[in-house]
């Protein structure tokens, strides 16, 4: 699933055709993609013939403020990405949603297993949506080491689906929640509420250098590749993972063999020597 990294990449990505440019169309192939919106015939009428103003993100939620207070919100669920295209460009299969710019540009949603969506929210609808829901963004609005510690004080969740948490912080997923821990030498099933100070300053010291070096790679495309660039190419974040993934490999620091154990529902890889 996109994460942040996948996410902030995708909103560069898609920002120079969108960003004052004005909406000329949008088609909704797969009902399916506005079933978040209460009345899916509002989606053309609330864009066509806008200028986008923003197009910002919060966690792994893109947001494009258009003119008249209107936001059109994109996630890309399990195997959503979007793709700027021209016009004339040939689609890709599971083209679900297209937005065309006055500039003859689109951005297309492809999304194989329709687990993203879109919705168009007046300023209202948004203020009682899930965005209103989300916790501070894991890159841009991270909390301090107290304010973490306060938050976690007495969950007995463990802490890998404690960071998972999006309305504890917005953004993190599987991939990067695993390596975030890893880095910090703390177990995924560790009790959140468990942790000492010097623990959670760990983990919060690389959450911002893990989610760093995602983005400067443009994010991490599995085998897959179901995860691409608005370009159509590949991040290349995946050979620098140190658990995700490596399951019986080597740990880079110890050497013990990296473990896959199943937490909160979560394939979840880690050292069981350097992880404490
Ligand atoms: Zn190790």
């Amino acid at each position: 699933m996109p994460e942040l990294p996948e996410v902030e990449t995708t909103r560069r990505g898609i920002e120079p055709a969108l960003a004052g440019n004005r909406i000329a169309d949008v088609s909704v192939r797969r009902a399916r993609m506005s079933r978040r919106q209460p009345n899916p015939a509002d989606i053309p009428g609330r864009l066509i013939g806008r200028k986008v103003l923003d197009v910002g993100r919060i966690g792994k939620f893109l947001i494009v403020d258009v003119e008249d207070g209107f936001s059109l919100v994109m996630h890309l669920g399990m195997s959503g990405r979007l793709l700027v295209a021209n016009l004339e460009d040939p689609e890709d299969a599971h083209t679900n949603v297209v937005i065309r710019t006055e500039a003859h540009e689109e951005v297309r949603m492809i999304d194989p297993r329709t687990f993203g969506f879109i919705v168009v929210y007046t300023p209202d609808e948004l203020a009682d949506s899930s965005i209103a829901a989300l916790g501070p963004d894991a890159f841009d609005a991270l909390p301090r080491s107290p304010q973490l510690l306060a938050r976690m004080e007495g969950r007995s969740v463990a802490i890998k689906t404690l960071l998972l948490d999006q309305r504890f912080l917005a953004g993190l997923g599987n991939i990067y929640a695993d390596e975030i821990l890893y880095r910090a030498k703390v177990d995924p099933l560790r009790q959140a509420g468990s942790l000492v100070a010097s623990e959670i300053s760990a983990i919060r010291k690389q959450i911002r250098p893990v989610l760093a070096a995602g983005l400067a790679h443009g994010g991490t495309s599995l085998g897959d590749l179901t995860y691409l660039l608005p370009d159509g190419r590949a991040g290349e974040y995946l050979q620098r993972l140190r658990v995700y993934g490596r399951v019986g490999e080597e740990c880079r620091r110890c050497r013990s063999k990296i473990i896959k154990r199943v937490v909160g529902g979560r394939s979840t890889f880690s050292c069981p020597t350097c992880q404490r």
